[in-house]
């Protein structure tokens, strides 16, 4: 039996809020993760403008929003004059901006493998500047997990997050060994590799996401704007895989979240 008093209330730890798509409508998502008991989204950055942007959002709905400001790996080949530097010197400016708690999304991806050495660049600077300021680090690993886990090592951080972590499941062991968090989204709903994921990873390691704004074509998302008012459906989903009830995932996830990123959520 789930408590009925209490209330039950969820976290998107991985949104691009920036992103051009969510333009018109952020007043809208944030009414509705407000109404469905969302209540903190972390609004990713890829570049120079969308951390910018991230640190705006963040000021303007204070207490739910949060910036995590970098450069994406698909982006290191796109940068402008000094983008780099200027993102680094916003990110050591804003250190003190209750706004800005962690660095991200920061990576490497093997799509884009022709630039792997660019993004080895921006990644290593990124994670240098983390481990000087103190900051969470949040990781986009597509297709590099087992890299990233033998690098990360060799940095003195203290927070590591790999963000929709997916493969190779025997990395996992290595994630709960150096106390790194994963997070995982709406594929935990549809997608058998990600439920055994969430099935292997303790709760203590788990935080939830949507990534938004990407589309799913499996129900029940179909179609759909990915909205954070989908957390809860995601919660639900990591119930059933744990055979506990909902208020005791959710408010681990919530325990996790003020440990891993040092905030207080209301
Ligand atoms: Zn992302």
């Amino acid at each position: 039996m789930e408590a009925a008093c209490s209330k039950i209330s969820f976290v998107d730890a991985h949104i691009h809020l920036s992103d051009e798509e969510y333009s018109e409508c952020v007043n809208e998502i944030v009414d509705e993760a407000k109404s469905s008991n969302v209540i903190a989204l972390i609004s990713n950055s890829v570049d120079l403008e969308t951390s910018v942007k991230s640190l705006e959002l963040a000021e303007q709905y204070p207490k739910i929003v949060f910036a995590a400001l970098g450069i994406h790996p698909w982006n290191v080949n796109n940068l402008g004059d000094d983008e780099l530097q200027k993102t680094l010197q916003l990110i050591s400016e804003q250190r003190q901006n209750k706004a800005l708690i962690a660095i991200g999304e920061i990576g490497l991806d093997n799509t884009y493998a022709k630039v792997l050495d660019r993004q080895l660049m921006v990644f290593n600077e990124m994670l240098r500047l983390a481990e000087k300021l103190g900051l969470p680090v949040i990781i986009h690993s597509r297709g590099t997990t087992t890299q990233i886990i033998e690098m990360l090592p060799s940095y003195n951080l203290q927070r590591v997050l790999l963000h929709w972590f997916s493969n190779p499941i025997n990395a996992l062991s290595k994630v709960v060994k150096e106390r790194y968090y994963i997070s995982e989204g709406l594929p935990t709903a549809f997608s058998n590799g990600i439920r055994e994921v969430v099935r292997r990873i303790p709760l203590t390691n788990l935080l939830t996401e949507t990534d938004g704004p990407v589309r799913f074509s499996k129900p029940p998302f179909s179609g759909k704007r990915t909205t954070p008012a989908f957390i809860p459906t995601v919660v639900k989903a990591i119930a059933e895989i744990k055979k506990m009830n909902t208020a005791d995932v959710t408010g681990q996830i919530i325990r996790n979240f003020e440990k891993f990123f040092g905030v207080k959520l209301n």
